[in-house]
């Protein structure tokens, strides 16, 4: 395959469309993160097909971004369209219980096993924000803590010392909570205390000052939304103790890593049981649905005391479609995974050989299907502050450098890279070639 190599590019369409786009809607697209760090205009997508996507220009492209991380079996799978196409002959809609739900529930069991209660949901954001209320009910607690850096949407609880831009306030191990939006009201910053993440003693500080009043820890149990960051062993049970010390609920937010970085998320990797967990992306394949999962203690408060729901949550189509998805997933006892390990596997040791041959300061960080490269001097990174050290710009230029030999990144390199089911070999010796190939133009 030639897609390495530079090519005519021509994305006129785009600039065209986004143009127009922008007098009509705040932004130019209905997320944020589709147009930021796109200097100067985003690319308008048309199709996608397994590893593969197209430009409204007519460009083709291996795909990196995988929707920021639902697409685990890739674009169109036929299977899932055809389970989706089932679904929709027969409706889309009709606020009532649906047997679908009650068979992806038992099917969430076999990947996630110690989990008592399953309930679903359309978005991450949704499942985080109500896990959050669930635990501040049981608890009959009000503060929440978070980690620096850590991503579990934009409501008001969660759009708190979130990634770019790359600002920080306050000691390391008792960072100052600080708004990523405007418009959220001061007394609820005052229920956010914020952490270093992976750092046990930032967190015992904290507790021994405010350990009564939180309600519940949430994080995410790799860091991928500042790049991809592993918890240092034992870190996560450390945490674990410290919650159950201080009648803490601990939620993991598995929306990036569930069903990606083992079929059991990040807490089967590491062997730690969180009271409440949140799922999303990898659970639907790009059709919208989320989950919350946990102990019955705490699961069993929905309907009694907390409410919950949501015209659109666990839509029959949404239903149909993740239940294919996790079906194909759980093929010959989730084998999948193990060849997603490879490919991920692969493409960090060509990312590694290729900086060592140019002489690049690159550190490539990975978990299964799960991967991020930043340029830095550093031999690790463990949590958001050292993560942001990094050269941003030379990212940010790269990524134009790789779009013209075929490869789409995001061109903020705080967003991971998810690979699918649908990415080959092949498609890895293309991104790794494209990189050796752009770096070197970067020097130019
Ligand atoms: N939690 C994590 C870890 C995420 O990465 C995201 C989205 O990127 C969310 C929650 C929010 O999910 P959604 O965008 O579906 O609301």
């Amino acid at each position: 395959s030639e897609s390495h190599t530079r090519r005519e590019w021509n994305s006129s369409r785009s600039e065209r469309l986004f143009e127009r786009q922008k007098k009509l809607i705040p932004s130019g697209a209905s997320s944020l993160m589709r147009t930021s760090s796109w200097d100067p205009y985003p690319l308008f997508i048309q199709r996608g097909k397994g590893s593969r996507i197209w430009d409204v220009d007519g460009n083709e492209y291996i795909d990196f971004l995988m929707a920021f991380g639902p697409l685990i079996n890739g674009h169109s799978h036929p299977k899932i369209n055809n389970a989706v196409k089932k679904q929709m002959r027969n409706g889309y809609l009709f606020g009532a219980p649906n047997e679908l739900e009650y068979k992806l529930a038992r099917m969430f069991m076999k990947f996630v096993p110690n989990q008592d209660r399953v309930i679903f949901a359309l978005s991450g954001s949704d499942a985080t924000f109500n896990a959050i209320r669930i635990a501040r009910a049981a608890t009959g607690k009000d503060v929440i803590l978070k980690f620096e850096g850590h991503y579990h949407g934009l409501h008001d609880y969660a759009a708190i010392s979130v990634e770019s831009p790359p600002v920080v306030s306050g000691l390391r191990w008792f960072p100052r909570p600080l708004a990523y939006t405007a418009g959220i009201p001061s007394e609820v910053l005052d229920t956010v205390v914020v952490a270093n993440w992976n750092d046990v003693e930032s967190l015992e500080r904290i507790l021994k000052i405010r350990g009564n009043e939180i309600a519940a820890i949430i994080m995410e149990p790799i860091m991928a939304n500042s790049s991809v960051i592993l918890p240092d062993d034992d870190y996560l049970r450390a945490v674990r103790e410290l919650a159950d010390e201080y009648n803490i609920l601990m939620i993991m937010d598995e929306v990036i890593t569930g069903f990606r970085v083992s079929e059991g998320g990040a807490q089967k990797l590491y062997g730690v049981q969180p009271d409440l967990s949140t799922w999303a992306k990898a659970l639907g394949n790009g059709l919208t649905i989320s989950a919350i999962s946990g102990k019955k203690e705490y699961m069993e408060l929905i309907g009694n005391g907390v409410a919950y729901g949501g015209t659109y949550f666990a839509s029959p189509i949404a239903l149909a479609g993740a239940l294919e998805n996790l079906r194909l997933l759980a093929y010959n006892d989730f084998e999948p995974y193990r060849y997603l390990k490879r490919i991920t596997r692969k493409m960090a040791k060509g990312i590694e050989e290729v900086a060592d041959e140019l002489d690049e300061d690159i550190l490539v960080t990975w978990e299964t299907g799960l991967l991020s490269f930043i340029f830095t001097k550093r031999k690790s990174v463990r949590n958001y502050r050292e993560s942001i050290d990094s050269d941003w710009e030379k990212y940010k230029k790269l990524q134009r450098y790789m779009l013209r030999r075929g490869i789409y990144l995001h061109p903020d390199m705080f967003e991971r890279i998810p690979l699918s089911t649908q990415h080959t070999e092949e498609d890895i010796d293309a991104f790794i070639m494209a990189l050796r190939e752009s770096l070197k133009e970067y020097r130019e």
